[in-house]
């Protein structure tokens, strides 16, 4: 994360880089929550592009277990267990003839594909399918915003990763398509506004229910409990 974070001061990468950089090392790394890996596993089969950073790392990290293995025993020992909880979340479900619908790591994890989703309606032009986590803070759900609507103004207590998965939104950090991860968090108070040109499906993965801020936010919240 440091070396980095010194990266970016350079100049040499944005701070958008800065934060996907970290979550793909921690990915590699494997200290992700379940929902937060399938998120990642599902950024990688999408977008390619960055499997030769996360592979590299997944070097590194094996030559500094291979290097400390005397002493690590049972640092590795918990390294397999996480592993072997995450596979739990992901084989489940029967693999059977798909179209093209969620990437085959948040299928496994969702559980059902998206024209199974049974949407809720959140505010017009807004719907979540939230995904319980037993025993966990995070909270992971899929969101369909309407071709041109915006999500409620609010901000977050933790971090907030949201995966595109169909259509495309911006926010006041920038434009994200197909494949793209977007990382917020406390310091940044956003209304994210899908493109006009098709609904916007997400995957959301926060580590504390997000706090709206604008004025119809604050009236939803009174009774959402939020
Ligand atoms: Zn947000």
């Amino acid at each position: 994360m440091l070396g980095f974070r010194v990266l970016a001061m350079n100049g040499f990468i944005s701070e958008r880089e800065v934060a996907l950089n970290a979550l793909l090392a921690d990915y590699a790394a494997g200290h992700l929550n379940p929902a937060l890996h399938s998120l990642v596993a599902a950024h990688l089969e999408m977008k390619p592009d960055n499997r030769s950073f996360v592979s590299s790392l997944e070097a590194v990290h094996a030559r500094a277990l291979e290097d400390v293995a005397p002493i690590e025993v049972s640092n590795r020992q918990a390294i397999l267990d996480r592993i072997f909880a995450a596979g739990d979340h992901q084989v489940p479900v029967a693999l059977r003839n798909r179209s093209a619908g969620l990437p085959q790591a948040l299928f496994g994890y969702v559980g059902r594909d998206l024209e199974d989703i049974k949407w809720r309606s959140v505010l017009p032009g807004l719907k979540e399918f939230r995904i319980s986590e037993k025993g966990s803070d995070t909270e992971a759900s899929l969101l369909w915003i309407r071709s041109g609507s915006r999500m409620p103004a609010h901000t977050h207590d933790g971090q907030e990763v949201t995966l595109v998965l169909k259509g495309a939104f911006s926010d006041t950090m920038g434009h994200y398509g197909r494949g793209d991860i977007s990382i917020a968090d406390g310091e940044i108070d956003h209304r994210p506004r899908a493109d006009d040109s098709g609904d916007c499906i997400c995957f959301a993965v926060t580590e504390a229910p997000v706090r709206l801020t604008g004025p119809i936010g604050r009236f939803l919240q009174r009774f959402t409990g939020h």
